[in-house]
């Protein structure tokens, strides 16, 4: 089951920089940055109420988000939906027909068990599944 939005990612090209952005915007402070080596990017976290934005830097020129950027630059990226049980709504998803680009969950930034669907599948959104580990 789909809980709530988690979390909107945003591609940015330098995270203190747009850290300094968002914090203002939002009137908070970051609780969390965090490299995911496996991905290549660099996140940060602010929250908002119940949700995040979560802010992916890349680390290196093989990384998505640099890929995403020299494609579309910076901004908006994904939105992430919180679910009760990763594996079970995998298995529901494909059954739907969904891609997915990853068919079983892996490690993801903020303590998360997370799983991306392709945007061919969901009219030209990048959709991130995620649960808490
Ligand atoms: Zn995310």
């Amino acid at each position: 089951m789909f809980r709530k939005i988690e979390h909107l990612g945003i591609a940015v090209e330098n995270i203190e920089k747009s850290l300094a952005v968002y914090e203002s915007l939002i009137g908070e402070t970051s609780y969390k940055t965090e490299i995911v080596e496996t991905e290549f990017v660099k996140t940060a976290f602010i929250r908002v109420g119940e949700s995040k934005i979560e802010l992916l830097e890349a680390t290196d020129s093989t990384s998505p988000i640099a890929k995403f950027l020299e494609k579309k630059g910076k901004g908006f990226h994904h939105v992430a939906f919180e679910v009760d049980d990763i594996e079970q709504e995998i298995l529901r998803l494909q059954k739907l027909g969904f891609e997915l680009i990853h068919q079983s969950p892996k490690s993801g930034a903020d303590n998360k068990l997370i799983a991306f669907l392709h945007p061919k599948s969901t009219e030209g959104l990048l959709v991130e599944i995620c649960q808490e580990k």
